[in-house]
């Protein structure tokens, strides 16, 4: 839900109402940026502001907290705003300029999960490999297989491919180029980066058989697990997809 921004110039305070579920850190946080409208008669793009809330501020609550399939290491909840009030210094940026900062943010965060991405699929590479040169099934190495092969080659491409990309991403981010023209390259890292490590992950259980879907064998299982959020977090698949095939097609506007 889109959070509401109000300013009272009696109090000088931003007011804020709203809910968001699936926040990281939600709770433990010090402080949370809240986007939100704060001209109601225009679009998101012209009318949203962002908004530093501290975690002590009046009004702010988290209802709820999740339990997830992987990452149980992180902490996610609701956050929800009712007549939050924060001091006008609190506006980040420019009023009404919200949009380009959270552009930013997305285009790092998603250079971010490129390199999550392969990590994850990086290790679940060596678990593959490391078990194909050590079990042996009718006689023979599972590395000696030429199906196991196949996995191990389209694991290799894939995991060079989503790092290229990652890295692409980071440099042009490093070197300053920001805003729409960083978007295309950071959603490709994202995409490619997080899609490969589902795919490392899955082809992994599959070389490991009975034990890739174990607790006793290793990591395996829980690659698996901890890999499927990166495709739904920070854009999901289909989001990113949407903003590569845009920057394609400049002339048309998008239709969600
Ligand atoms: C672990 C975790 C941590 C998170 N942390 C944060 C955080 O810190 N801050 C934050 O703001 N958010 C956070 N999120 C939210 C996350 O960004 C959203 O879950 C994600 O964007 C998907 O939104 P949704 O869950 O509402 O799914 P929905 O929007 O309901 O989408 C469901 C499915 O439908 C697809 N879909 C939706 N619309 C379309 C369309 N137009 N065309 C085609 N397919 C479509 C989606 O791609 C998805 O596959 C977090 C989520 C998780 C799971």
């Amino acid at each position: 839900m889109q959070a509401r921004i109000h300013f009272d110039p009696a109090q000088r305070e931003w007011v804020i109402n709203g809910l968001k579920p699936y926040i990281s850190n939600a709770s433990v946080a010090d402080c949370y940026i809240v986007f939100g409208l704060t001209d109601t008669a225009t679009t998101a793009h012209q009318g949203m502001s962002a908004v530093l809330v501290p975690s002590d501020a009046r009004g702010l609550s988290f209802p709820r907290s999740y339990t997830f399939m992987g990452r149980r290491g992180c902490i996610v909840g609701e956050v929800a705003l009712q007549d939050c009030r924060v001091p006008a210094e609190h506006l980040i940026g420019e009023l009404n300029h919200g949009f380009h900062i959270m552009l930013d943010m997305f285009n790092f965060e998603r250079i971010v999960l490129g390199g999550s991405g392969v990590g994850v699929a990086r290790s679940a590479f060596d678990i593959a490999t490391a078990h194909a040169q050590t079990r042996c099934a009718f006689g023979q190495k599972l590395g000696a297989k030429q199906l196991i092969w196949d996995k191990v080659a389209e694991m290799s491409w894939l995991i060079e491919a989503a790092a290229l990309l990652t890295y692409r991403a980071a440099k042009l981010y490093d070197r300053g180029v920001s805003g729409k023209s960083l978007m295309k390259e950071a959603a490709m890292a994202k995409l490619v980066a997080t899609e490969t490590a589902n795919r490392c992950a899955d082809l992994t259980v599959q070389i490991l058989g009975g034990d890739g879907l174990t607790r006793e064998y290793g990591r395996a299982e829980q690659i698996y697990r901890d890999a499927r959020a990166l495709t739904i977090v920070g854009g999901t698949s289909e989001m990113v997809k949407y903003l590569i095939a845009a920057s394609a097609l400049p002339d048309i506007k998008l239709n969600l």
